[in-house]
């Protein structure tokens, strides 16, 4: 019988949620052997599968490929969990919406800068007018708090989904920490 499929996803976050994912330790081998790992920043897969059972969100939606990517994601996946405050909250990323996008671009990159002020154009996609945390723009199944949740709590996310039920997280996660 196949495994249940796994994704994870990295938007606008600091990769610290994946970092916590990779914290589980040892008992990473213990989930290998539970589900199939299909896309992910960890793994080599390029492509999204036609359908994940269950599927990691780190950060916000701060992006045209961002929302491209986050709707694409939605419509093949099972489960939409959103992992960490960048996803549940905006969090870190939203801090840059206090200002509309080209004050922000011409601080940050202008006239906070010493040597070769230039705004990037090449390559980096364009942004939305406000960092959103996922659920604003699609529907999420399981929110878990933390900057970055801890591993104790990913870990008990994933065995209780996977025995097919909704996880208690409020003991295990905080906003935050
Ligand atoms: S929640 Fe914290 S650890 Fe996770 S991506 Fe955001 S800033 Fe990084």
């Amino acid at each position: 019988m196949s495994k249940p499929c796994l994704a994870t996803v990295w938007l606008d976050g600091c990769s610290g949620c994946h970092m916590s994912f990779l914290d589980m330790d040892e008992r990473l081998i213990d989930l290998a052997e539970k589900v199939e790992v299909v896309y992910s920043p960890l793994v080599d897969g390029k492509d999204f599968p036609e359908m994940a059972d269950i599927t990691l969100v780190e950060g916000a939606v701060s992006s045209a490929e961002d929302l491209e990517k986050i709707k694409h994601i939605r419509q093949h996946t099972r489960i939409l969990v959103s992992l960490g405050d960048c996803a549940v909250t905006a969090n870190v990323p939203s801090m840059r919406n206090v200002l509309e996008v080209d004050k922000m671009l011409r601080e940050v990159y202008l006239e906070q800068v010493a040597g070769q002020p230039q705004i990037p154009n090449q390559v980096v996609p364009a942004l939305l007018p406000q960092a959103r945390p996922v659920h604003e723009v699609v529907k999420v199944d399981v929110f878990v708090p933390g900057c970055p949740p801890p591993a104790d709590a990913i870990y008990f996310l994933l065995t209780e989904l996977l025995e097919g039920r909704q996880p208690d997280l409020s003991a295990l996660t905080r906003f935050g920490k």
